[in-house]
């Protein structure tokens, strides 16, 4: 016996006498290492069979009609005929202990299988004998360590299939469902979805997998994140400065939808607002995600709208303007040689691409949007003196805004 089955909960005492049972195998009683059964048995190919496990203590087989009930419910499920009476099957079982001379601590294990097939697929209907019925008995006496130890107990974090899918009251031979629960368990781990229900959504554990910021292995047919890479992960996740007000909270009183907020706050017009998913916050709430701003700047935007001032985004443009702009800039791109153009876009260089293009276009100042998409021409060099700010944008404040706003009208 090895160490993984001491720690196992069906970890028993070695008994030599097992050596020299008997097994019941359709009908005949045969040593050990002859209770062979066909490579074409469906139970072999398919785990298609159903099976019960008995104790018998002190001379009685403890729920045998329990055990009886479920076996003949199982095999009807699945159209087994096991052609044999719950009497003649009874009668099997105590030959069987009779056989090896049992009267206490032993656990018997009732096999039916479909039988025999004329060859190895799916189908019941090829099946072509009687049902294979084998009866192990051995002598399993729990390990006194474990006795006197106990047993830890834990709540698994996999879960099984639902009776919709794969129903576990059928005992059936099939026991991968439950075989990859107990090695995931045994791994460690846990799977996207619990993973997804801590941090308030799937797809944001999904991405960070995807992304390899997230380890993850494969148990069966789950995604299992070990335990140190889940906290880890969660360690370093995103979090706003310390009693910062989420934006989305600010739509109500500002009159304004959530998403146009997010939106605003992604073209930088909400000053000082951070970009954050939070561990245990519902993933973003919009395709622009989820904003985070200091509660007095909050305040303040609060006051200004009571006090029917403008708003930071009032007439800024919004994405669908910026696709106009873009294309319009896109097309009529002056030549690397155009040196206002290399101010304006200063040493990062000009947009990438249009993410990065809705990043810094929204700051620049009016002048120096005019000239982006005025069309070129050679004579064309300081159309519209740059503002200084054409560089990389910095994170907007409110006296910027105020600034640009003046900018405009001078
Ligand atoms: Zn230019």
């Amino acid at each position: 016996m090895t160490d993984t089955t001491q720690g196992s909960a069906q970890g028993y005492l070695a008994d030599p006498r097992n050596e020299q049972v008997l097994v019941y195998l359709n009908g005949d009683f045969v040593p050990r290492d002859q209770a062979r059964v066909s490579v074409f048995d469906a139970g072999f190919g398919l785990g298609d069979g159903v099976w019960e496990g008995l104790r018998l203590h002190r001379g009685r087989l403890i729920s045998l009609q329990a055990h009886l009930d479920r076996l003949y419910e199982g095999a009807r499920s699945i159209a087994i005929d096991i052609g044999m009476s719950r009497a003649q099957l009874t009668d099997a079982l105590m030959q069987t202990l009779a056989k090896n001379g049992m009267n206490d601590g032993a656990h018997l294990r009732l096999m039916i299988t479909r039988g025999v097939k004329r060859t190895v697929n799916q189908d019941p209907r090829f099946v072509i004998g009687p049902p294979t019925v084998v009866i192990v008995a051995e002598y399993k006496t729990p390990r006194p360590e474990s006795k006197a130890r106990g047993m830890t107990l834990f709540t698994s974090t996999f879960r099984t299939s639902g009776p919709d899918v794969f129903d576990l009251r059928l005992n059936s031979h099939s026991r991968i469902n439950l075989i990859g629960l107990q090695s995931g368990d045994v791994l460690g781990g846990i799977t996207v979805a619990d993973a997804g229900r801590e941090a308030g959504s799937t797809a944001v554990v999904h991405q960070a997998i995807q992304k390899g910021t997230l380890a993850a292995h494969k148990v069966g047919r789950l995604l299992v994140i070990p335990h140190e890479a889940w906290a880890a992960w969660k360690a370093r996740h995103a979090a706003p400065p310390e009693g910062w007000v989420r934006l989305s909270t600010l739509r109500q009183p500002l009159g304004i939808r959530s998403d146009k907020l997010s939106e605003f706050a992604r073209m930088g017009y909400v000053p000082g607002a951070v970009r954050c998913n939070p561990f245990g916050v519902p993933g973003p709430s919009t395709q622009f995600g989820t904003w985070y701003i200091d509660p007095k700047t909050a305040g303040r935007l609060l006051a200004d709208r009571r006090a029917g001032r403008p708003m930071p985004w009032h007439g800024k443009p919004l994405l669908d303007n910026l696709r106009v702009t873009y294309k319009l800039w896109a097309q009529r791109r002056h030549p690397a040689t155009c040196a206002t153009c290399a101010a304006i876009w200063g040493e990062a260089g000009p947009p990438a691409d249009f993410e990065d293009y809705v990043a810094r276009y929204p700051a620049l100042a009016h002048g120096a949007k005019r000239h982006l998409t005025l069309p070129w021409s050679p004579g064309l060099t300081v159309a519209d003196p740059p503002s200084s700010r054409g560089g990389p944008p910095k994170p907007p404040a409110i006296s910027r805004a105020q600034h640009e706003l003046s900018a405009r009208k001078g």
